[in-house]
């Protein structure tokens, strides 16, 4: 069904199955007509393209990715909008919706099964209270995935999208950086949602590759990272001996092993300056 940003489509099918927004799921659904359009055309989607979404809501953007794909998985946590889903979507044979928690379902069976022989992508715009553990769920796994272009909290996409090396970084943004090329792409105004949330958003595509330069412990590497930032305004020194409960003089030894100044601050440092202070970390007993 088209017209499912028109407002007096989506309250009349609403009301028609007594449907309640939910706060607690992040519904917030898209009323502006030109953001669904631009994101399926931004997600790298040919016809051989299967794409999984999360969140179909109504299925706004659901609609747009059925044109353009060959096929769509779409994962809806809220049994409510099964219905309404049979309703809006029930005209196309290329989709199937889970009723499922994307946090617990496996994704991995769940692409061998779908999309065999499909190149796929995630699509979606996310429930904000979920943000950061689905996309680092999507990129840990190391699913068969060559994207995830996800709308998300304008502050999360800057976040997400930051230049390492900068102020804006941060252990998600070097995270993000390990696993894929992170592209800011446009922001939406929190106008294009019904309700309309208190912040504006923005959509990110992370295009995820394999990774060549491997550190010895990826563990080791992701401690690291969370131990470099967890006091951030902190030198790197401080901040990873008082994580780690080293003596500072190890942990500049280990600076300086990895050639950095001692007072360098996590925010400065590249994917290889943390591979580099992973692999001596894994080096000495902790
Ligand atoms: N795609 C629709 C749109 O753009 O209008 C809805 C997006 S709304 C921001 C987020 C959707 O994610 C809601 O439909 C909500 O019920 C669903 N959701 C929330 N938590 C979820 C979870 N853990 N797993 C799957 N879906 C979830």
């Amino acid at each position: 069904m088209d017209n499912l940003t028109n407002i007096g489509t989506i309250k009349d099918i609403l009301s028609r199955h007594g449907f309640t927004f939910s706060k607690s799921l992040g519904q917030n659904f898209l009323i502006n007509p030109s953001v669904c359009p631009k994101m399926a055309q931004n997600a790298n989607i040919d016809d051989n393209t299967g794409v999984i979404e999360i969140g179909p809501g109504i299925g706004v953007l659901t609609n747009e990715l059925l044109k353009v794909s060959k096929k769509v998985v779409a994962i809806e946590l809220d049994k409510r909008l099964m219905p309404v889903l049979d309703e809006t979507l029930g005209e196309y044979d290329n989709l199937k919706i889970i009723n499922a928690d994307v946090l617990k379902i496996d994704l991995k069976n769940l692409i061998k099964e779908e999309f065999e022989g499909m190149n796929v992508v995630v699509c979606a715009n996310l429930p904000y209270y979920i943000t950061s553990p689905v996309i680092m769920r999507l990129l840990e796994e190391k699913l068969s995935i060559a994207s995830i272009t996800v709308m998300v909290q304008k502050e999360a996409a800057l976040r997400l999208c930051a230049d390492l090396g900068t102020r804006d970084s941060s252990a998600v943004t070097v995270a993000v950086n390990y696993y894929s090329n992170p592209i800011f792409l446009f922001n939406v105004s929190s106008g294009s949602f019904m309700p309309a949330p208190k912040v504006d958003s923005a959509v990110i595509r992370l295009d995820v590759f394999d990774r060549k330069q491997k550190p010895k412990d990826e563990k080791m590497f992701f401690k690291v990272v969370k131990g470099a930032f967890i006091q951030r305004r902190k030198t790197l020194s401080n901040s990873l001996s008082s994580y780690f409960k080293m003596d500072k003089s190890a942990v500049n030894d280990i600076l300086d092993k990895a050639s950095l100044d001692k007072t360098v601050r996590a925010e400065s440092l590249s994917i290889e300056d943390f591979i580099r202070i992973s692999d001596l970390m894994c080096s000495i007993d902790l």
